[in-house]
């Protein structure tokens, strides 16, 4: 029998990375093509087919999982992603199902980072538990159960936007404080910025126009003091919403995935810290915080790919 592959597809703002993925988290295939190309999703749904075709892996292919910006659950669409040229309601997952006649299956990318980490990564021994992505933004998806939380209209986990600084930052969502305008790349190099004082020599602060997070990293790591304290009010801001979240569903653990989780052990640490100082009694010691397994540069396809192999388990 032909080996069994799931098709990942990760819908991104400038490229659409797809790839092949057995049900251990071999990537066996991977390829992208620029979003930015297709005024007409269908136009990238015949591409990516007539792509896998070509290499020989279309008859290989058990379904499909695809993980886009705002993208729903219940209905399989995008709807009005705010960093895609596609304008309106996309019905995306009935274009791949058409296209592939395979089960398709479509979330956010932050949910799908949250069965590939239960799939493949980092809470393969985990029943409840919540993935916090920290990229540009901040996005969760909540397991519960061994499944993903959608909620009643299907955008459930949107904790980057719960306002943890009542009128602080403008957040792009159009309200302010929201934890991503913190607790996120873009949070952390807006910090740096606005905790400059030119009382601090900080390496960090000479090219503050150009500045990223992980500048700001690397530079606390190598012993910069500002730039600790702008990583140190990072986890405090992250470990004290962490903390309030637990109270909701009590999980045994948050994954935090994303560049700045990347750069390492001693970050989850000083979150698990704040976490541990602001949480209530009857949670402490109980909650971890792990690394996700999936960094590497497949994890959006990994992610993407996972929800055919749980949606068939
Ligand atoms: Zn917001």
């Amino acid at each position: 029998m032909a080996i069994q592959l799931a098709l990942g597809v990760d819908i991104g703002g400038t490229n659409s990375v797809f790839g092949l993925c057995d049900r251990d988290g071999n990537v066996i295939y991977e390829h992208s093509l620029p979003t930015t190309n297709y005024s007409d999703a269908s136009d990238l749904v015949n591409d990516i087919h007539s792509n896998l075709t070509k290499e020989g892996y279309i008859n290989n292919i058990v379904g499909i999982g695809i993980g886009a910006p705002n993208g729903n659950f219940y209905s399989g669409t995008i709807e009005f992603a705010p960093n895609l040229n596609w304008t309106g309601i996309i019905p995306l997952a009935d274009l791949f199902e058409k296209k592939f006649t395979k089960p398709t299956i479509l979330t956010n990318d932050a949910n799908a980072a949250a069965v590939g980490e239960m799939v493949y990564g980092a809470a393969k021994d985990l029943s409840h538990f919540v993935t916090i992505t920290l990229g540009t933004g901040l996005g969760s998806g909540i397991i519960q159960d061994n499944k993903l939380v959608y909620g009643h209209d299907g955008f459930a986990g949107e904790y980057g936007h719960i306002r943890v600084i009542p009128s602080g930052r403008s957040c792009g969502c159009g309200r302010n404080g929201c934890l991503e305008t913190y607790a996120s790349a873009s949070g952390v190099v807006r910090s740096a910025r606005e905790m400059e004082s030119p009382n601090k020599h900080s390496s960090i602060l000479n090219n503050v126009d150009n500045l990223t997070a992980r500048d700001v990293f690397t530079a606390a790591t190598n012993g910069d003091l500002f730039a600790q304290e702008v990583v140190e009010f990072t986890a405090e801001i992250l470990g004290n919403s962490l903390a309030d979240f637990v109270c909701y569903n009590s999980p045994a653990a948050f994954i935090l995935f994303g560049g700045i989780a990347q750069s390492g052990q001693a970050f989850a640490d000083m979150v698990k810290r704040h976490m541990e100082e602001s949480i209530l009694n009857i949670y402490k010691d109980k909650v971890e915080i792990r690394i996700s397994a999936l960094h590497d540069k497949n994890a959006a396809v990994l992610g993407a790919s996972s929800l055919v192999w749980n949606d068939l388990a």
